[in-house]
């Protein structure tokens, strides 16, 4: 059984904080030449066929079904799966990305965008580019400074960063063919999803709808970087006139000021899906901003396109058709998640579906052509609606879930950390399942009281004291308790699972389907796993020393089938998670893992902490009354990064062991006066007054003096 003690429910989105690690570098480093490099040019063919060999795209193909034909590596020798090579991406933070192969090379993205281009068949580095990303734009990244991969067209390699560039590089040996700016830097923007590529357009969306932000997507040109259309989801001030018609049509289903509050949100920070026969490129759309919607149109309606998939010609941007999972979003229940096309019968008929699984608990099969839903079940335990309306099309919301004046605060499933993720999924068309990382993660909402939107810091207008309460103050515990994460291999015809494989806890990698009848997804617990895909059943697993969030790929080089996964724990729930480490991973390493069948390769022995508690500092006299203002300026402010109770999970400092607690006025330095900025911490000047300030410090004590501390190396298996 797993050990949960120090499970924080946790939080979608969280602040970016200070990192130990320093990488300056902005040359590309080219170490050795051992591959030949061709000249072989990846254009729309190479997507759409598909060559098994590599893994060309994010989601393998435009279809994103991340399903690969081959089926070398089988349930017959999976048991035989051994590591081949690995290769350390220098990362203690989160690592996100899947890892694109084409023509025998690796590229991968690390922590802070550092792209690591490698010999699929060695490990051996050819070269690495450091974009030398902007901390302190940075600093606004709600979910650790990780980066979900780059996309290959033509002889070059694209990146988004997170202080919100494009980058294009040479794929032969990193230099750079253009970087160009696609936020206003005033604006706290973020970029962590990968691009897609279609017919030398590049996309690219971005992020920062905790914080306060208007969104959109951009299509640049692949040749020079020029920007070619801008698509906003959410529309702007309308007396300043309205970019498109979709926007003036989206505007009618808004009230207020919402351009005051914190741009509307919407932003589109990860999923995207392309059919070349149709022509459309779908777009999946965040949650609003701020999240509370009494605050960002007070009279209510849909507030389109939040939360949406939404279908677009990729030549022009111009809006085709839309269908939004949560009209009136309120809980940071997003429609980013990962969407896949697929082709299926159902009720006898052949039909162009695409698929998805947001945040909000549903799994939804749309007709891809027209934006029909056709079919929506929970593929996990929902409260927050009974059902989605196959009349209307919406979800029927239970009595507590709008939260608010009059309601009682109910412990809410899903929560912002979503029945699903960013974690992307697979479609098997041999058994037609799709393999979602699903999760149970609850959460109590409540409203903001005396909400003041704060330029820079988190508006989500939603007070997270509801949720985030030391253990044993009340409603944490219970919400501990409650949260699970599976594999769930889920019937989108029959809209039920198939079969489901309950991990630890929530959190788990994403998944990969092959025709071997394999089923691999990495976990928190830090083990890559395979499963035979029509019964569930584990065949193999691996111990990655560290918790997995990426997706695995795999590909085939002389007739070798090679299964690939980019490990390393992180990601916003990880940073609110508290304290727990997989067991035997004490340290945090991003790595890339490779396997084939008789591999023998063995992991560098991770060194573990094994160190004795550090001296707790000494307590500050404070009233209850300023313990309170700091435990609800933490709760709101540091919680996200530093963790539930002053438990860091590691990857960031732990402040509970922090000398700068002890020191008052550095404390203000730090906090205030952004003295750590360089490093990731957010300069939180504008947002926190001293007294304040000086209250999270007397709390963080109080919390590092309590009797919690033997949790902390407490290992979860
Ligand atoms: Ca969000």
């Amino acid at each position: 059984m797993h050990d949960f003690r120090k499970l924080s429910v946790l939080l979608c989105a969280l602040l970016l904080a200070a990192c130990s690690e320093t990488q300056q570098n902005t040359e590309a480093e080219s170490e050795q030449e051992a591959v030949e490099l061709t000249d072989s040019l990846v254009d729309a063919s190479t997507i759409i066929e598909a060559d098994p060999g590599g893994w060309v795209t994010h989601g393998g193909t435009y279809s994103e079904q991340r399903h690969s034909p081959l089926q070398k590596v089988n349930k017959e020798n999976v048991a035989d799966l051994g590591l081949q090579w690995s290769y350390d991406l220098g990362t203690s933070r989160g690592i996100e990305a899947t890892p694109i192969v084409h023509d025998g090379i690796m590229y991968v993205t690390s922590t802070w965008n550092i792209v690591h281009a490698l010999d699929a068949r060695s490990g051996a580095k050819i070269w690495s580019y450091d974009p030398a990303v902007d901390k302190e734009q940075a600093a606004y990244g709600c979910c650790d400074a990780v980066n979900r991969g780059v996309a290959i067209w033509g002889d070059s390699v694209f990146t988004g960063t997170l202080d919100g560039r494009l980058i294009s590089l040479n794929a032969k040996n990193g230099a750079v063919n253009w970087d160009v700016n696609t936020i206003d830097k005033s604006q706290p923007y973020t970029i962590t999803g990968a691009p897609r590529i279609v017919d030398g357009k590049v996309f690219i969306g971005n992020g920062g709808a905790e914080l306060g932000v208007r969104g959109y997507m951009s299509a640049y040109s692949v040749a020079d970087g020029a920007l070619l259309w801008r698509f906003h989801t959410v529309p702007g001030n309308p007396a300043d006139g309205f970019e498109s018609d979709a926007m003036k049509m989206a505007a009618e289903t808004w009230d207020g000021e919402w351009w005051n509050v914190g741009g509307g949100g919407g932003t589109v920070w990860d999923s995207m899906a392309y059919d070349p026969e149709l022509d459309l490129l779908y777009i999946g759309v965040g949650n609003g901003s701020p999240w509370n919607q009494k605050i960002r149109s007070p009279g209510g309606g849909d507030n389109l396109f939040l939360s949406s998939i939404v279908a677009l010609r990729p030549d022009t941007g111009e809006y085709v058709w839309h269908y939004q999972t949560t009209p009136g979003e309120t809980w940071d229940y997003t429609a980013t998640q990962h969407m896949i096309l697929a082709d299926i019968e159902i009720d006898g008929a052949d039909r162009q579906v695409i698929m998805q699984a947001p945040k909000n608990g549903f799994f939804y099969v749309i007709d891809r052509a027209t934006g029909e839903l056709i079919s929506a079940n929970n593929f996990v335990p929902v409260n927050w609606a009974t059902h989605v309306d196959m009349e209307t099309g919406r979800p029927v919301e239970t009595d507590g879930a709008r939260y608010g004046p009059g309601k009682e605060p109910m412990v809410q499933l899903p929560g912002p950390l979503g029945a699903h993720n960013w974690h992307p999924m697979s479609y098997s068309p041999q058994t037609g399942l799709v393999y979602i990382p699903a999760q149970e993660a609850p959460w109590v909402y409540g409203d903001k009281k005396d909400f003041a939107y704060t330029p820079g810091a988190w508006n989500t207008g939603t007070d997270f004291i509801y949720a985030v309460l030391p253990t044993e103050r009340g409603m944490f515990a219970a919400l501990k308790s409650m949260a699970k994460g599976r594999l769930l291999a889920w019937d989108p015809v029959a809209q039920k699972p198939a079969w489901s494989f309950e991990h630890g806890g929530p959190w788990n990698g994403g998944v990969l389907s092959t025709a071997g009848g394999l089923v691999f997804q990495g976990t928190a617990d830090a083990h890559l796993a395979a499963y035979d895909a029509a019964s569930g059943e584990r065949l193999w697993r691996f111990f990655t020393e560290t918790g997995v969030v990426a997706a695995p790929i795999t590909y085939e080089l002389d007739g070798e089938q090679y299964v690939a996964v980019a490990s390393g724990w992180g990601g916003s729930f990880v940073l609110g998670f508290g304290g727990v480490l997989p067991s035997g991973s004490a340290v945090n390493v991003g790595r890339v893992l490779v396997f084939k069948v008789g591999g023998q390769a063995e992991l560098p022995q991770t060194e573990l902490k094994d160190e004795p508690l550090p001296t707790k500092p000494a307590m500050i006299e404070v009233d209850e009354e300023t313990l309170a203002l700091g435990a609800n300026a933490y709760a709101n402010t540091c919680v996200g990064c530093h963790g539930d109770q002053a438990f860091s999970s590691g990857l960031v400092p732990n402040l509970r062991f922090s000398s700068y607690t002890t020191n008052a006025e550095a404390w203000k330095t730090v906090l205030l006066e952004g003295a750590l900025a360089k490093r990731g911490m957010p300069n939180f000047g504008s947002v926190l007054d001293e007294a304040t300030a000086e209250a999270i410090r007397a709390f963080v004590i109080a919390e590092a003096n309590s009797e919690r501390d033997e949790a902390f190396y407490k290992s979860f298996d």
